[in-house]
């Protein structure tokens, strides 16, 4: 599959959003969500056939991904998710398949308590899924923005093991079925911000590497990375995988969060620091590559 260079997409967004302003709202683009005056927290994720997606997904693994890829955003921000809005591509319409598809929808809906208010529909050449979500913050939004230098790098969970899926040409099950149905700590987000003591935070969508270097951009800092402590290993699919779904955030050097997140049957792990320079770390040699081709 196909998937576009995260600082080329990089690019086409700085040649929208610099042109039109977010006005003043809280916090338009560039977080894993906006924030509207009224305290709603809107996001949205696309997936599109071959490029996010092959036959090994089923219509009801589409739509179960759809929902957990924009739950994990609302989660980075410690908010809620409420309400969302279903957009559909398809090349046909085909019962069998928008069955399948809805008993996906459905079931994640009922995890993540989520509602359905609406949508498009329309004829498209391949199977495109767009939802836009909404929801509160439960406490003062987490944001990419806030982390200093000797603030604690953390990651929840196992990171490369969805990634494993599409970058591995006989994958084990546990990664495809991770791949599938993504499983972000909504639970361990939102207890991270009733704590309080988070001072920055993302979910991780397209890989340690893109995404941690976005997080120090965001926050002025550079980070310092453990390599031997990461959870998952230090492989390469570690560093770009991407899918894993999970939280990164920094906390005050000496804060510990990890009773906060393992109250909901989750694990954090230190992973790093966060030092003066934008830039400066540990990060292994093909995060680094991945950079300079795009720069
Ligand atoms: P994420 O991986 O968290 O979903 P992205 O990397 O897709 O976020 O996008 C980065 C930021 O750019 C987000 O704040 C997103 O809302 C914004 N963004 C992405 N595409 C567009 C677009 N076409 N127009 C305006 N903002 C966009
Ligand atoms: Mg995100």
């Amino acid at each position: 599959m196909d998937r576009p260079p995260p600082d080329a997409e990089f690019d086409v967004i700085a040649r929208i959003t610099s042109r039109v302003s977010a006005g003043l709202l809280p916090l338009g683009p560039g977080d894993d969500a906006a924030i509207l005056a009224s305290g709603a927290v809107w996001t949205t994720d696309m997936l599109v056939q071959d490029t996010h997606f092959d036959g090994r997904l089923s219509p009801a693994d589409i739509a179960y991904k759809a929902v957990a890829a924009n739950v994990s955003d609302l989660a980075a921000m410690g908010a809620a998710p409420q309400a969302m809005l279903l957009s559909l591509g398809l090349p046909d319409a085909d019962g069998a398949w928008v069955d399948s598809f809805a008993d996906g929808l459905a079931e994640a809906c009922h995890r993540w308590r989520v509602a359905l208010v609406g949508g498009d529909t329309v004829r498209a050449a391949v199977v495109i899924v767009n939802i836009a979500m909404g929801g509160h913050c439960v406490a003062r939004p987490m944001t990419r923005k806030g982390a200093r230098e000797g603030d604690a790098l953390w990651v929840t969970g196992t990171l490369g093991v969805a990634g494993r899926a599409w970058q591995e040409p006989h994958p084990p099950e546990a990664s495809l079925a991770a791949w599938r149905r993504p499983d972000p700590p909504l639970d361990a987000a939102l207890a991270l911000a009733r704590w309080g003591r988070v001072t920055a935070a993302m979910d991780l969508s397209d890989g340690l590497a893109t995404d941690l270097r976005r997080l120090t951009v965001a926050s002025g800092v550079g980070a310092s990375v453990d390599v031997d402590a990461i959870p998952g290993g230090s492989g390469d699919v570690v560093w770009t995988g991407g899918e894993d779904y999970e939280l990164l955030f920094t906390t005050g050097p000496s804060d510990d969060p990890r009773p906060h997140v393992e109250a909901t049957g989750r694990r954090a792990t230190r992973i790093g620091t966060m030092t003066g320079a934008v830039g400066d770390s540990g990060w292994p040699t093909p995060a680094w590559t991945h950079f300079a081709g795009a720069a």
